[in-house]
This record gives structure tokens, C-alpha cells and sequence, in this order.
């Protein structure tokens, strides 16, 4: 359904085992990437995602950590001749930040690149999958993301096929893709006829960088996966208010009152890396005991029930 990868998972400057922040979330053919941190590039191709694919990059907000990586892989990509076109969403400055970066790829991009500078609401559809931006409380315009896979339908069911009349074949293929479909006779057959109930939504949700908000905590709402930022330990609670970010705990609080599947908690401070982030994840498990720290390279499947570290 969903496969999330972790290609940075460090917060402001880049460690021994850990880049800069950047999410890969591939869905049927789809990379969706979410920020795009210093050598983003190296670390899509160590993950074997593929450089030429259907890709949306979605961009949280203007600080270096989260987008000093694009220029890179936009380079990366004309050396490969990439031909897709490139669509890039994120708050206003990132139109200018762009153009200023291609003037440094100086035998011009092999692609159509087009940049988007946004306000929160959707930004991307297509069959059944979206990305939504919602506004956060960092420093300056901030967003976070919600990417939901909804299904057109629920399970086909032959049987009640059938019993209506209609025959197997691209007719069933339609009604499950939801499709109403034409019968010979001139009956008309809704999808909703021949499958179950629709399944609730697949959603994974980013909080960027953000204190704690009310914006969070509402997209959030029965996600599968939350991934937040937790750049500070409770004894640094005040450095997080006073820069913008927000606790482990505090993310473990939005988890659990938005009775959400799994937090993942990443961009947590350098600081707390000699302990390996144990601080942070105890910290979280207290309030919520579905936490998991981020590493770079780490794997998870998302699926309808049930998500999974898979690496
Ligand atoms: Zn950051
Ligand atoms: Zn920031």
C-alpha cells in the first residue's frame, strides 16, 4: 500500500549515521518526497528508488536542513537525462530558491521542472492517492503533510455480480475500479451494488518541524503513521518552545489523543545521539508505547491493518 523510507532522519546538522531530513513514501509507481536534506541523493540511490520515477517533491518549509539537498538532486537528475517532468510544492520561497539553484547546473535540466509555491489544502490527487499541506507552528511558514490512499471501493463481490446480471469481464474490472456500468438491457449498476463498504482511508502524516498544534493533532486523527519531529528531550522543553520544535513526549501526547497506528519519531537533536536517542524514545514510550525512534534506511509498510518495520 504504502512504502515509507527513511533517507534523513537527523535534526539541523548532519551526524555519522544520519542525514538530513527526507522521506521517500512510494505508493503504485509514485515517489512522494517529503524535504529533500543535504545528499538526498545519495541516499535515494542507496535505498534503490529509482531516479526516474513518477516523483512530487513536497517541501515543509525554507530552513537549509530540509531543502539544501534539491540543487543536488536536480543535477543528479539531468546527468541521468531524466525526461519526467518534476513538480515541486512548498511555501513561497522555494519559487526563488530554485531558480537561483538551476543557474548552477550549467548545461540545464534534461526535465520540465515546475515549482509551486503553496497555502495549505490538497496539493496532489491522483486514483485515490493525496497530499494534503497543513499549516504548523515552526518559525516562519511551515508546513506539515497528510497523504491518504482512499480506496474507490470496497471488496468486489461476484456473487451479488451475478445475481444482477452482470456478465464477467472489463464490466466487473470497471464496477471495482468504481465504475457504474451499462447493462445490455439498459440497467445501470453501481458500484456500490457489488462491493463491500468502503474501507476507511491509509494515512500517513508529517509534522515538518512544529511546536505542539492544533493543525497537528487534526490530521493526526486515526492516521496509520505518524511521523513527528521530537527534537528534544523534556529536559530541554523550553528550547523547543522558544525554537519551534516540540518534545518527545509532546509528540507522544498528539499520538495518543489522535489514536494514531505508530509514531515514528525523527529530526531529534544531535545532543541525545551519544545515548544512541534512548532519552527521547523512553521518554515517548511512557506516553505511548507504539514509538520508534527513526533511523536513516529504515523500512515501513503501511497497509490498511497493519504497519510494519520491514528494514
Ligand atoms: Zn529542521
Ligand atoms: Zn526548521
Amino acid at each position: 500500500m504504502f512504502d515509507v523510507t527513511f533517507l534523513g532522519t537527523g535534526g539541523s546538522i548532519p551526524t555519522k549515521g544520519r542525514n538530513l531530513p527526507a522521506i521517500a513514501v512510494q505508493h503504485k509507481g509514485w515517489v512522494l518526497l517529503l524535504d529533500a536534506g543535504e545528499d538526498v541523493q545519495r541516499q535515494l540511490e542507496t535505498a534503490n528508488i529509482g531516479l526516474n520515477k513518477r516523483m512530487r517533491i513536497f517541501i515543509t518549509h525554507i530552513h537549509a536542513d530540509h531543502l539544501i539537498g534539491l540543487p543536488g538532486l536536480l543535477l543528479r537528475f539531468s546527468l541521468l537525462g531524466r525526461q519526467r517532468p518534476l513538480k515541486i510544492f512548498g511555501p513561497s520561497g522555494l519559487v526563488e530558491y530554485i531558480r537561483v539553484n538551476q543557474k548552477t547546473i550549467h548545461l540545464g535540466t534534461t526535465f520540465e521542472t515546475t515549482v509551486y509555491g503553496v497555502e495549505e489544502g490538497v496539493l496532489f490527487e491522483d486514483n485515490g492517492l493525496s497530499v494534503r499541506a497543513f499549516e504548523v507552528d515552526h518559525r516562519g511558514k511551515a508546513f506539515g503533510f497528510e497523504i491518504r490512499y482512499q480506496r474507490a471501493t470496497g471488496t468486489f463481490l461476484p456473487d451479488k455480480a451475478r445475481e444482477l446480471g452482470v456478465p464477467e469481464g472489463p464490466q466487473w474490472k470497471s464496477l471495482s475500479d468504481g465504475q457504474s456500468v451499462k447493462l445490455d438491457d439498459g440497467t445501470v449498476i453501481q458500484p456500490e451494488q457489488v462491493t463491500e463498504a468502503k474501507p476507511a482511508p491509509v494515512k500517513i502524516v508529517y509534522s515538518g518541524d512544529t511546536r505542539p498544534c492544533e493543525n497537528l493533532r487534526e490530521a493526526a486523527r486515526n492516521a496509520n503513521l505518524l511521523i513527528s519531529e521530537a527534537m528534544y528531550a523534556e529536559e530541554h522543553r523550553d528550547l523547543a518552545e522558544e525554537r519551534g520544535h516540540m518534545t518527545a513526549i509532546q509528540a507522544a501526547e498528539i499520538a495518543r489523543d489522535a489514536n494514531v497506528g505508530l509514531l515514528v519519531l525523527t529530526h531529534y537533536s544531535p545532543r541525545y545521539e551519544t545515548e544512541m536517542g534512548e532519552p527521547i524514545l523512553a521518554e515517548a514510550r511512557e506516553v505511548f508505547g507504539n514509538s520508534i525512534l527513526a533511523r536513516d534506511l529504515m523500512q515501513i509498510r503501511v497497509e490498511q491493518d497493519e504497519t510494519k518495520v520491514e528494514g
